[in-house]
């Protein structure tokens, strides 16, 4: 099987203690069967430690978060206890593999680094050429559209970049179509609500953000939302792939010209929309009211 990553993959590593927004506060963390079974096999102390913290529904078993939403064996200095006790391989799948993405397009497989983690966001955006990937078999490097051919996927030259609107109607078009989708957290829906309240007086600062803007970075954020989904193209078709990239990339270029912080609205888009299934599916699907299509 082949297998394509993205230029950056191997430079990740967690941030660990020194990340702002651990991947361990405010996710459900599931644990595969595998794991359950290992956790339901190890001795005391370990052992009961972690069955205690073990909660068992009709979809799996998950780890028991604390009332602040956290997973239980966060430490309060950002390390994990369970690695510190036991090493990495003690891990359930998802702790291993996150941030780490990998879907299948047909019998290409795509992996990547998911851009709800700050590092992610970080390697995409440290570089301003043209967003390039890598066969693991063989470490050949692949423009885009190289991977589009390996793929079998031809999307029109017109939709592999992305151009952002200032129109006024346009983007508020797209904070109710994202008002639509299930809130991750309450900031976010006030985040959203407050967005659109100030976006009627917000010309200036979209016309000033887009005479500031780095185009190659927001291509490459583009491209990268819409790599994520390529596995999606037999389902929805590809128009609606690269409207679901479009509508990300412009939610992302609004938010960063009313609010700042670039990395920071990338990281909150995707943990709100990339990382929710459901968020995805909603609005790659047609029934969704908001009347926005590029
Ligand atoms: S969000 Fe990324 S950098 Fe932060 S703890 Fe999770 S994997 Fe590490």
């Amino acid at each position: 099987m082949i297998t394509i990553l993205p230029e950056f993959y191997d430079d990740f590593y967690c941030l660990a203690d020194g990340c702002h927004h651990s991947c361990c506060k405010g996710w459900e963390i599931g644990i595969d069967p595998d794991t359950a079974e290992l956790y339901q096999s190890l001795p005391d102390p370990l052992g009961e430690q972690l069955r205690s913290n073990i909660i068992t529904s009709p979809e799996g078993n998950s780890f028991r978060l604390t009332a602040d939403e956290r997973c239980p064996f966060l430490r309060q200095d950002s390390l994990c206890q369970l690695i510190l006790d036991a090493g990495e391989d003690i891990l359930c799948d998802i702790c291993t593999n996150h941030p780490r993405f990998f879907v299948m397009a047909g019998d290409i497989e795509l992996g990547g680094a998911g851009l709800s983690c700050e590092k992610s966001v970080e390697l995409l955006l440290a570089a301003d050429t043209p967003l390039t990937f890598f066969r693991d078999d063989d470490g050949t490097a692949l423009t885009f559209t190289q991977v589009l051919q390996l793929i079998g996927i031809i999307i029109p030259p017109n939709k592999l970049s992305f151009i952002p609107d200032i129109s006024i109607p346009v983007n508020r078009s797209i904070l109710d179509r994202l008002a639509e989708t299930e809130a991750i957290n309450e900031q976010w829906t006030s985040d959203l609500s407050s967005l659109r309240d100030e976006l009627p007086l917000s010309a200036d600062r979209l016309k000033k953000y887009a005479g500031e803007y780095d185009p190659r970075l927001f291509n490459r954020l583009y491209q990268y939302i819409l790599y994520r989904q390529l596995c999606y193209a037999d389902d929805f078709g590809i128009d609606r792939l690269t409207d679901y990239a479009c509508l990300s990339a412009q939610y992302i270029f609004c938010a960063a010209a009313l609010r700042g912080d670039l990395p920071e609205q990338i990281r909150r888009w995707s943990e709100q929309i990339e990382y929710c299934p459901e968020n995805v599916e909603l609005l790659l699907t047609e029934t969704v009211s908001a009347s926005y299509h590029l």
